[in-house]
Order: structure tokens, then sequence, then C-alpha cells
């Protein structure tokens, strides 16, 4: 039923009400109460029940009167009649049979009323006026049920609408080909969501408009269960392969972290004298090119000793080879011991070792060197419980201007040279060398 309708109903209600009330009302003050309560029961557009309780009032006070009126029953022949000329309380009742929706419960009370007004010389107002009450008050309520059912439906498949919305909207969240199905299956969501409430606005026939709506969800909620299906299917593919690809990027972080590691000991050994496990001269080389390009760019000192075991052979000849390796440790360790961190030595090859001494100037450079050959000096090796004497020759060369690693090192080396011809266990630098 449309609001129009029904606001039409309600004001020809109130209308009738009025003047079936000035029909009666002169007959007695309780008449005239219970009928002015009518009046504004009729008045109360939220509820019925005021209109049911003074109708149900009048019915008694009619039955109960001197005046012989007939209570809320179908009409039968009853006396009395009121100040009002029964032509125009008739054509009032005929009006309201006319206009009201009568539900089908109450059609045969209609058609009773109808028939006492068709009978000729009728002169039973009161009663059909009440009984005509009694059928507005049903089908107002009747009407009033209606609506409230089918607010009540439409809630509840609006409700699921929202759900299917719901559901539409998470699919969507899957594939962009998914996507383009999904726009699709909204498109049609909306027009059958359109199509449903001109339905329901036009409609009158609840049960009809039910099945209608009814058949409408089911064929919504198959299509998008097919088309969440369709996405489950492809967000399932999606995540396998999603899955795979970082079972796979896993894999290869942890052959890339064992291949590192396996490359840095490789790289390691490389750079190492398996003898003394000193650096060797591949690592003496690398480290030289990044101290010299350090000493170029932010200037400072960088120098270089480059010491020999004095008369080697001998000690491999007196004590055996092995004592020779022995030696050659030892010196190793020993030179590691007097060097800060920041230096550094390596086994250039045989018994020649070479130490860069960042931040060193020549002199400097010259008192390590001494250190170093000191130290060698007073360390007590031993073979076959003999003592081993073990000195060291040492070169000393400084950077400055625009040398290059291969020219100190040759001036540095020379500087060796000239030690060893000065007598060996002694120092030499590369400056006082040139000077
Ligand atoms: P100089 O004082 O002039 O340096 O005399 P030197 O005997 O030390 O020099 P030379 O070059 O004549 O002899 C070096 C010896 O060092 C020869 C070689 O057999 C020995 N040598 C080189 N590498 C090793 C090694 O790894 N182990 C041992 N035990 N001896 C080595
Ligand atoms: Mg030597
Ligand atoms: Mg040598």
């Amino acid at each position: 039923m449309t609001s129009e309708k029904k606001a039409g109903q309600d004001t020809l209600l109130r209308q009738v009400v009025s003047q079936l009330c000035a029909l009666a009302g002169t007959s007695s003050p309780e008449l005239a109460s219970a009928l002015a309560s009518i009046d504004a029961a009729a008045k109360d557009e939220h509820s019925d029940a005021p209109l049911r309780l003074a109708s149900s009032r009048l019915a008694a006070l009619t039955t109960q009167g001197s005046r012989p009126l007939r209570p809320l029953k179908p009409a039968s022949s009853a006396p009395g009649a009121g100040p009002a000329s029964d032509g125009e309380s008739a054509a009032v009742i005929q009006g309201v049979l006319r206009n009201l929706t009568i539900p089908t419960t109450l059609e045969p009370l209609a058609r009773d009323i109808q028939r006492a007004l068709d009978k000729p010389g009728s002169g039973a107002r009161r009663d059909l006026v009440n009984q005509t009450l009694h059928l507005m008050a049903e089908a107002k309520a009747h009407a009033e049920q209606r609506q409230r059912e089918l607010q009540d439906f439409l809630k509840a498949t609006v409700g699921r609408l929202i759900q299917l919305e719901g559901a539409v909207t998470q699919v969507q969240t899957a594939t962009r080909s998914g996507q383009d199905e999904l726009a699709q299956g909204r498109e049609l969501t909306q027009a059958q969501f359109i199509h449903l409430r001109s339905i329901t606005t036009e409609t009158d026939d609840l049960e009809q408009l039910k099945s209608f709506i009814g058949d409408r969800l089911e064929h919504l909620q198959g299509h998008l269960t097919q088309q969440d299906a369709v996405g489950d299917e492809q967000q399932r593919r999606l995540e396998e392969t999603l899955s795979a690809l970082s079972a796979q990027v896993n894999q290869l972080n942890a052959e890339t972290i064992i291949l590192r590691s396996r490359l840095d000991v490789t790289t390691e050994e490389a750079l190492r004298d398996p003898l003394t496990g000193a650096y060797n001269r591949l690592a003496y080389e690398r480290r030289a090119a990044l101290e010299v390009a350090r000493w170029r760019s932010d200037g400072g000192n960088l120098s270089m000793v480059v010491c020999d075991i004095d008369y080697f052979k001998r000690i491999n000849d007196g004590f055996g080879h092995a004592a020779g390796d022995k030696v050659l440790k030892e010196v190793v360790r020993l030179l590691q011991e007097q060097l800060r961190s920041s230096d550094f030595v390596a086994r250039y090859g045989g018994e020649e070792f070479v130490v860069l001494l960042n931040g060193a100037a020549e002199d400097a450079a010259l008192q390590i060197a001494e250190k170093l050959r000191r130290t060698v000096k007073a360390a007590p090796f031993r073979s076959r419980g003999e003592r081993v004497p073990v000195t060291i020759s040492c070169g000393v060369g400084t950077f400055s201007g625009e040398d290059t690693l291969e020219a100190v090192f040759e001036r540095t080396d020379a500087a060796l040279y000239a030690a060893k011809a000065q007598g060996r266990d002694r120092c030499v630098s590369a400056v006082s060398q040139a000077a």
C-alpha cells in the first residue's frame, strides 16, 4: 500500500468518525464522551489501540444504554435513528466502504453493512455506525500490520543485500581480472536492487512481493557465490604463486649466504700465507693500494718497512727446514705483536716481510722498525735444545709528493739492501740513503 493511499484512508477515517460523532453526539453525555474519545483516537496515527478501546467503550454503552444500540457485531436489524438524516449517514458509510481497503477477513462484515444500507427504509443507523467504526478500525489495524510486516521484510532484505554487497567487495580484492567480472556482478546487483525497490512500492500483495524478492535474492546469491568461487580460485592460484616465489627467494637467500661465506673463506684463504697465517703478497698489494689512495686523498703520513731475516739460509741449513718454518712463524707473531691494529704486515715472499705504517712519518717509522728488529733479536728461538740466533734487517721508506707504491717500495727495498750491505741486523732509512 502506498503511503499516499494510507494517508487518504486516515483522513477519510477521521472525517467519517467526526461525522458519525456529530450524528450520535446528542444522545447522552456518556455517549458524547465515548464518541469524543473515538474522534481523538482516530487522530492517533501511531497506534490503533486507542481507537479499538474507544470503539469497545462505545459498543458497551450502546448495548447498556437506554437506547437499544447494537454492539460490534455483523449487522442485523436494529431500531433507532440519529439526529442526522438517514440519507446523510448512508452516504458517509457508502463513502467509507467505497474508499476503504478492506482486508479479506473483514469482507463479510463489509458485505453485511452494505446489505443493511441497501435495505430500503433501513433505520439501523447507530448499528451501522458501530459496525462501520469497527470495520474502519480493523482495516486500519490490518493496513498498519501489513505496513509493519512490509517494513520488517524490506529491512531484512536490505540487510541481506548489504551482506551480498560485502561479499562482492571482498571478492573484489582478489585479482585484476577477477575485478572485471565483479564489476559486472555489481552492476547486476544494483540493477536488481532498483527493480526490487520499484516492486516494493508498486506491489500491494505482500506474499507476491515476498516471493518475488526471495527469488531475486536467491538468484543474486547464486550469482555471487559463483563469483566468490571464481575469486577464491584466482586468489588461491595467486597465493600459490606467491608462496612458491617466496620459497624460491628464501632458498636463494640461504644459498647466497652459504656462497658468500664460502667466497669469504676462499678470499681470506687467497690472501693468507698458509705457513705463518700472515697476509700474503696479494693481500699486501690490495691493502697498499687502499692505503696509498687514502694517503693521496686525506694527506697525512704513510710509511713502509721491508724486513728480511738475516742469513736465513744458514738457519735452514743448520737446524733443518722445519726449524726454519718455525722461525718464520715466530717472526710473524713477533711482528704482529709489536704493531698497532691500524698497521699491516704481510709475508712478501720467502723470509721477507713488508709492513705498512699508517700515520707514521719517516722518523717514527724508523723507530718502529728498530723496535721490530730489537724484538726479533731478543726473542729466544731454540731448536734441538740449542739457541738459534735470529736477526732481521729493515729498510724504511716514507711516502711523499707524487710517490707511487712501486717507487716507495723500490726505495725501501734499496734501503734494506743497504742495511744488508752495512752488515745486517740494522734498519736503514730510504731518506738517509738518498741523502
Ligand atoms: P740474507 O741475509 O742476505 O738475506 O741471506 P739469506 O740466507 O737470508 O738469503 P737467501 O735469499 O740467500 O736465502 C733465503 C732462504 O730462505 C732460501 C730459502 O730456502 C729459504 N726459504 C724461503 N722460504 C722458506 C720457507 O717457507 N721455509 C723455509 N724453511 N725456508 C724458506
Ligand atoms: Mg734473508
Ligand atoms: Mg730474502
